[in-house]
Formats: C-alpha cells, structure tokens, sequence
C-alpha cells in the first residue's frame, strides 16, 4: 500500500498529508504492508504454541473462574505493571489482592490507603486513577466493562489497558501494543521509523490487530507480549529460540548484511532532556516543652506539618513535609529564608516572633530522579515550641500528624545523615 492510502486510511487531512510525505517520507516508505495470510497463520500457531509451553507463572494468570475478578486482577496488574519490573510488581500485586480482592472492596478505599499501598512503585496518578476507576463502575451499577470501547470510558483507562482486559478477560479480539509489541513488531517488519511518532504508532496497532488470534485472543497478546520481554529483547534477543524468527525481516536483513543488526529496530527514542529543579524542606517538629534539652527532644509528644500536594501535577495529591521549590542551586542562608517565609504566608508561624527555635539543623541533600525531571532536595529539621496561645489553624490541605508519611520516610532513609531518631 502507498504512503498516501496510508495516510488517508489513518484519517489525515490533505495538508497532514503533504508535510508527513515531506517530514517522514524516508521512515515511513521503509514501511512494508501488512502480514501476508500465510504469515499471520503461521505466527499464530507459533506464537499459540510457544506461549503455551513458555509462559511465566504470575499471579495475575492463575485461573480465575469469575470474570469479572479476571478482569480485575489484569487490569490492577497491567497498571502496575507500565513502567515497573515484574519482578517488583509480583509482590505489590499480592498485596493488593489480598486487601482488595474485588473492584467492590477497592471502591471503598480512601485514597491515602491505595497511596501507601503503591508506595514505591512511583507515578501515583496510576494508582489514583485505578482508586477512581473502581469507584465509578461500582457507583454506574458494578458491572465490569467487557470492551474496549466501553472500558475506555473508566477514568484512567486507556487503549493499552483496555485492550490487554477486553482481549485477556474477556476474549474480544483486539490488539495490544506496548512497548515489547512494539519491539517485537518493529523487528518482524524491519520498521525503522521513530516508533514514538504518532503514525507510526497507529501503524504497530494496525499490523497487531492483524495478528491477533480470533479464537484466543488474550493468549496471543500475552504471548507476543512475552515474547518481547522474554526473548526479543532489547540489546540480546534470542534469535535461535523464537518462535516466529521465520518471518522476521529483521533476522533476514541482518543475516543477508552484517553490517545491520536486529537491535537496529526499532530506532531509539530521542531522549527528552530531563529538568533540574531544586527544593528546600522543612522536617517541621512541634514540642510541648520550650526548656527541653536537644537530647529530650525526641522523646517528646512531638507533632510534624504535613502538606497535601495538588490534585494535579508531579505526586499529585500526596503528603510530604514543608517545602518549597527554589530558583536554583541556594545557600542555607537563602533556603531559610525562603522556608520562613513559606510557613508565615502558609502558618501565621513566624519563627522569630511566634516560637521558640528549639533546634535548627540542615540534615542532608538528596537527588530523586523523576522520568523527566532531577530534583535535589535540601533537607532540614526544625523543632520549634510554640509561644503564648498560637493556634495553628489549618486550611484541610495542612495536618499536624504523629507520623512520617511513606514518601519522605523513604528518601530520609537514604540521606547520608538518617533521621533515625524519631
Ligand atoms: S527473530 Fe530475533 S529479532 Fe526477530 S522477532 Fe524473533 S527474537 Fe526478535
């Protein structure tokens, strides 16, 4: 098929058209059509068959007699899984079933549980929206969504997702594409155009689509899907063991010219350059008793400010000590007075006028590494006793608590100097 059926069968518009011809014209004319019938036969029976004796044992595949608990449970792991190992996600998603063993038990949990059960797996947007997911079947009557075009209305449910429930759970023959699809495609095809370009991703969909099995489609996408995670994989694919090697053009290129290798497909991604941000944070203790000693301190009934984060944006809706980010690189000097400022607009707290400074210490600085952004953290503690009839009143994004929430327990366990004490 030519470029410009391509194009228009992907819905672009004449002027599209005309700069992806100009723009793309050298990746996408690399593009050879779809499977040939023979070809998608046979890998089907390979695929099948080779899935079948190789599959891993994960929990989430344990046979399930309820649907809709199937449902469940692939949609709880397929969230878990995007951007995690396996072998990470195996105990988190055993965890989680055990507390949540149904989308009705999920829909009753609070936000700040589903957050502390996810703690560690990073992108909590994921979790928040698997929390609103729940919820809003089980308020729309309970029933799970059985395809995709239902299930893509479920807050947070994508294609991905929907696909991997609707085809696995319950058996619609539909395609999934991830980023082992991708691969696995890439290769069989010998794609060489930017696999993040949005043509070319609609152009994986099209030709898994093609492939997968109408009798078993949920065993097909998870076989492809563990064929790119267990054997072609990124830099040391298993040729000699794959099941559909025969149809791989990829293979064939590199056989009949040494000077190409299957790891040349799919191109690599152009990788976004990552922000630095900076930010300052106040370990905010509160005693009771202003003639402490520094040694007492912690033995006290001490109170810590924490803060809720917005609902939108980086670790939305999470709790975390004081903080405030900085302009850049800055001196304790500049710090301080950014966090003092920071608790007077937030507070009333003025550190000088309203409480007695029991201990002012800068603690440690530590770098977490986001997908796109560096954040060093400048960490400080500050046990304040509070004068006269201050009363802290509190806007409900603010709590005075006895505890350390999960995030900030987990990076002031990897400052060089732990706050072990409390
Ligand atoms: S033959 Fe090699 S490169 Fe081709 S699909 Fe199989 S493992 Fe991947």
């Amino acid at each position: 098929m030519i470029l410009n059926e391509w194009l228009e069968r992907f819905g672009a518009n004449t002027e599209m058209v005309g700069r992806v011809r100009g723009a793309a014209k050298e990746s996408l004319v690399d593009m050879e059509d779809l499977f040939t019938k023979t070809q998608i036969e046979e890998m089907r029976v390979s695929l099948l068959g080779w899935y079948g004796l190789n599959r891993r044992d994960l929990p989430w595949r344990l046979a399930e007699d309820d649907i809709e608990k199937r449902a469940y449970r692939v949609w709880v792991s397929e969230v878990m899984l995007q951007q995690t190992r396996v072998q990470t996600v195996i105990d988190y998603f055993n965890r989680w079933i055990l507390k949540w063993p149904t989308l009705h038990h999920l829909s009753q949990a609070s936000i700040e549980e589903v957050n502390e059960m996810w703690a560690g797996l990073g992108y909590y947007r994921r979790a928040r929206f698997l929390l609103e997911g729940a919820k809003m079947i089980v308020e729309e009557g309970g029933v799970f969504p059985k395809t995709v075009t239902s299930l893509r209305k479920v807050r947070g449910i994508g294609e991905y997702t929907a696909g991997a429930i609707a085809s696995i759970a319950f058996k619609e023959v539909v395609p999934v594409v991830d980023g082992n699809v991708v691969r696995v495609i890439a290769r069989l095809k010998a794609i060489s155009a930017n696999p993040k370009d949005s043509l070319t991703v609609k152009r994986f969909w099209e030709l898994a689509a093609q492939l997968v099995d109408p009798f078993e489609p949920g065993d097909f996408n998870q076989g492809l899907m563990e064929l790119g995670a267990t054997v072609c994989t990124p830099t040391n694919p298993s040729c000699s063991s794959c099941p559909v090697s025969d149809h791989c053009r990829a293979l064939s290129n590199s056989r009949s010219d040494s000077s190409l290798l299957v790891t040349d497909y799919p191109m690599k991604g152009i990788k976004i350059k990552q922000r630095h941000d900076f930010s300052a944070v106040c370990v905010l203790e509160i005693v009771q008793d202003e003639d402490m000693l520094d040694s007492d301190i912690h033995l006290s009934d001490s109170e810590f400010i924490l803060v809720k984060r917005p609902d939108e944006g980086l670790l939305a809706g999470l709790w975390e000590f004081p903080s405030v980010l900085l302009e850049g690189e800055a001196n304790l000097v500049t710090r301080r007075k950014m966090i003092n400022q920071y608790l007077r607009n937030n507070f009333g707290l003025d550190i000088r006028k309203s409480c007695k400074v029991v201990l002012r210490e800068h603690v440690g600085e530590f770098v977490h590494i986001f997908s796109h952004i560096r954040l060093k953290i400048y960490a400080e503690l500050l046990v304040v006793h509070l004068k006269g009839l201050y009363i802290c009143s509190l806007p409900s994004h603010f709590q005075i608590c006895h505890i350390l929430y999960l995030l900030f327990s987990v990076l002031y366990a990897s400052l060089e100097r732990q706050i072990h004490h409390y």
